[in-house]
């Protein structure tokens, strides 16, 4: 994410007073399953401890954009990895000192990511949300986010000791505690495109992953100060657009209530009508309906029968377990 300037948020504030878990270096035991987002305090290794994830700070910026994001979809919430109901926060600590890292410039994101998955924070249904006690050599940086399939990856952070415009610090950690902040949203910011989205087929994409048409969208990109306060503004882009084709996150798994889809029924051996069929024929149209060829035995018939398919069983259009025999009967023509 780059920063020209913040401007006052243009939401209610909420306030929050969520419970903090104590400190954890594994991802512990998930409350639910399904696809959702793991929330990490990661420093670098000379980075003052400023105890984000035990002291509440971290678990109150998740509260306040979690009650923002029901709030703008009408109740469904990002779906979060808690842990006996609450955030369940990782600590990471780089071996790596802060102004290694910050020398990544733009790509510090994809550093921090290859740190954890070198670790093992891999997990195929988990994408991480990093909050980072460090900073970026690259100006107006406050953050960064993967964008498959253009930057695949799992990884979203904010850069907690980074700086904009005239050295503003990138994340005041105090304000989280008295209501909703800019980098509340500017981590959903880098979620979103972590997740894919903007998609490039969305009629106001611009920018690699970003929308053009209001800056109080939480996905804008453009000259004016970023004043994020909606997610999709219009329901045109990303969120509830339907777009055949496009991604939308209204049908996302990592909203809460989406359930995964549900596995494709087993193949079944759906017997094809062969009757007045020679053999060979038969038997590929049997095989492809992925039924068998049971025993083929003969029949009387007419002449004009002779060596085709008089009589089958079980009979045509009939379901069944995949690999089910289809006994034959051949006319004899006599
Ligand atoms: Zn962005």
């Amino acid at each position: 994410m780059l920063i020209t300037a913040f401007a006052g948020l243009a939401v209610a504030s909420t306030h929050a007073s969520p419970a903090a878990l104590s400190r954890a270096t594994v991802d512990r035991p998930d409350d639910v399953s399904d696809q959702q987002v793991h929330v990490m305090y990661i420093l670098p290794s000379d980075g003052a401890d400023a105890e984000l994830d035990t002291n509440g700070t971290i678990a109150a910026s998740v509260a306040n954009f979690e009650t923002w994001f029901r709030g703008q979809t009408g109740g469904q919430g990002l779906r979060l990895d808690t842990y006996q109901g609450q955030v369940d926060v990782t600590f990471f600590r780089s071996t790596k000192t802060d102004s290694e890292i910050a020398a990544n410039g733009l790509y510090v994101r994809d550093e921090l990511e290859r740190e954890i998955r070198a670790s093992g924070f891999t997990d195929p249904n988990k994408i991480y949300a990093a909050y980072y006690g460090g900073s970026t050599s690259a100006p107006n940086t406050c953050g960064g986010g993967a964008w498959p399939p253009t930057l695949p990856g799992t990884l979203a952070a904010l850069y907690l000791g980074a700086t904009f415009g005239a050295g503003y610090p990138c994340y005041t950690p105090a304000q989280s505690f008295s209501g909703l902040q800019i980098m509340d949203l500017a981590i959903v910011h880098e979620v979103m495109h972590t997740l894919g989205f903007v998609p490039a087929c969305a009629p106001h994409f611009t920018r690699a992953g970003h929308v053009s048409d209001s800056p109080n969208d939480l996905l804008y990109a453009g000259d004016a100060p970023w004043t994020p306060g909606v997610l999709d503004v219009g329901h045109d882009d990303y969120f509830g657009a339907h777009i055949p084709g496009c991604l939308d996150l209204a049908q996302s798994q990592f909203l809460e209530g989406n359930s995964p889809p549900p596995p494709p029924p087993p193949v079944s051996c759906v017997v094809p009508n062969v009757k007045g069929k020679r053999l060979a024929p038969a038997r590929r149209a049997i095989v492809a309906s992925h039924c068998a060829v049971g025993r083929v035995t003969r029949a009387h018939s007419r002449a004009k029968l002779k060596g085709r398919v008089v009589k089958q069983s079980p009979a045509p259009r009939t379901t069944h377990p995949r690999g089910t025999k289809v006994r034959l009967a051949l006319g004899t023509g006599r």
